[in-house]
């Protein structure tokens, strides 16, 4: 029997752990770190020492900190492995001038026009101009809150300028690039270093309102569709992203001598010029991961075992042909001014909880019987259905079950919201068309 161990406590890891436990090979799913409230040394200490006395086979890696901070790294020394990069192939989230950069070497279709700046200089301001319309993004790990973009959060490119300046004062590399039109996706794909298992192709909503309004969130649901493509992507679209994967991760392998072993995310947008890269993650996304996992058909742990051991090759991964639909609740006043220590009740969502009707807890605590929400994501319901419609409703009805200070979008997976992404890449495309002459 299989002990895998875990590190962090969101929804994404309470997916992780579900899709452990469900495995007949796994006696006990060992939970080494929430890797929260503490130093990045206090947490890296605390999963060594539970490691290292309970032994367990190999870790699953929820979020990206521990995987900047090289905890893979750090399991590796005392011999064990890990479902995550090491620290060094880890900058591919952490680092986006070095993504841009890979790409580039390696000539990877997908970069936007971009520069990378070290310094302050005349130039950044010309090149601000020459693109009108950009996007400046600092290197480093910033939560998704880092990166502004003009008409939305920088209005002029004074406002550019001026936002350049702050993050190269703290001594911030910043890309800079054009500003995209299109549909963004999520690609996750499985990854042993030489062989990658794709999974289903889902959208994410990063906004907090209804309508795609309001501030950034870390996402507020996210829909999959039972062909695993989504409706505004044609198959052609989803394999250019599916091979941007597989190059990256060869590209990886050709540089730093080293096995990517872990879940290769592209974030990709969908423009009248092609799929364009915007930014890679180095772990399961969350939402994503909670439409994807309980799809899969495969035993998680089995699969696990495979990515750690180099074996995918030889593996045949299958996902179920449903479609998802996740939606998270959160605090009434997320994210900025989020009510915390609210009781919520779930109790009625939780008997109505089965295969088709997931429940995943994220960001509360339970005391006394009772949940509280700590401010953050609190918990996602995931719907699954043979098709979009029906995952709909069951999300929006297993919602509507929850009582307290709590919103949640109830846009998310609509037909009508589908219908307007729809409309919106025939509306890039026939951009491109009025461009030919
Ligand atoms: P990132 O942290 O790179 O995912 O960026 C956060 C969000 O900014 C993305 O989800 C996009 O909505 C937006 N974004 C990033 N890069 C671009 C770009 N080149 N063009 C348009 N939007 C972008």
């Amino acid at each position: 029997m299989l002990r895998p161990g875990v590190i962090g406590k969101d929804g994404r890891t309470t997916a992780i752990i579900r899709s452990l436990r469900e495995s007949p090979r796994v006696s006990d799913v060992i939970e080494l770190s929430a890797w929260k409230g503490q130093s990045t040394d206090e947490a890296r200490r605390q999963v060594i020492d539970r490691a290292s006395a309970e032994r367990p086979d190999f870790v699953v890696v929820g979020p990206e900190e521990p995987l900047a901070a090289g905890i893979v790294d750090d399991l590796a020394e005392i011999g064990i492995p890990s479902v995550g990069p090491t620290r060094k192939l880890a900058q591919l989230e952490a680092s986006k001038s070095l993504t841009r950069d890979l790409l580039r070497k390696h000539s990877i279709p997908g970069n936007p026009r971009h520069r990378i700046f070290r310094s302050f200089s005349p130039e950044i301001a010309l090149w601000l101009r020459e693109l009108s319309e950009f996007v400046i993004k600092p290197d480093g790990l910033t939560g998704g809150k880092g990166v502004r973009v003009s008409g939305d959060h920088l209005r002029t490119v004074d406002d550019g300028l001026n936002y350049c300046r702050e993050l190269l004062d703290a001594r911030r590399p910043i890309v800079v690039e054009e500003r995209l039109e299109g549909e963004e996706f999520s690609l996750q794909s499985l990854s042993d270093g030489r062989t990658l298992v794709h999974m289903p192709a889902v959208q994410d909503h990063k906004r907090a309102l209804e309508g795609d309004r309001g501030p950034n969130t870390g996402g507020m649901g996210s829909y999959s569709c039972a062909d695993h493509g989504l409706p505004f992507l044609t198959s052609e679209q989803i394999k250019e992203a599916q091979t941007i994967n597989e190059r990256v991760a060869e590209a990886i392998r050709e540089d730093a001598k080293t096995p990517y072993r872990g879940v290769l995310y592209g974030g990709f947008m969908a423009t009248r010029d092609g799929v364009r890269l915007i930014e890679y993650n180095a772990r399961f996304g969350d939402p994503e991961a909670l439409n994807v996992l309980p799809l899969l058909e495969n035993d998680f742990a089995s699969l696990c075992e495979a990515i750690v051991h180099g074996s995918l090759d030889r593996t045949t991964v299958k996902f179920r042909p449903l479609a998802s639909v996740c939606k998270y609740l959160v605090p009434d006043g997320y994210p900025h001014s989020p009510v915390k220590g609210e009781a919520i009740e779930l109790s009625e969502l939780l008997r109505r909880e089965a295969d088709h009707l997931r429940v995943y807890k994220a960001a509360v605590e339970e005391r006394d019987g009772k949940t509280f929400m700590t401010g953050s994501r609190a918990v996602a319901v995931v719907g699954l259905a043979p098709t979009l419609d029906e995952a709909f409703t069951i999300a929006e009805s297993a919602a509507s079950l929850v009582t307290g200070r709590v919103e949640f979008r109830h846009d998310i997976g609509s037909r009508s919201l589908v219908q307007r992404r729809i409309d919106h890449m025939r509306a890039v495309l026939e951009s491109r068309s009025e461009l030919v002459p």
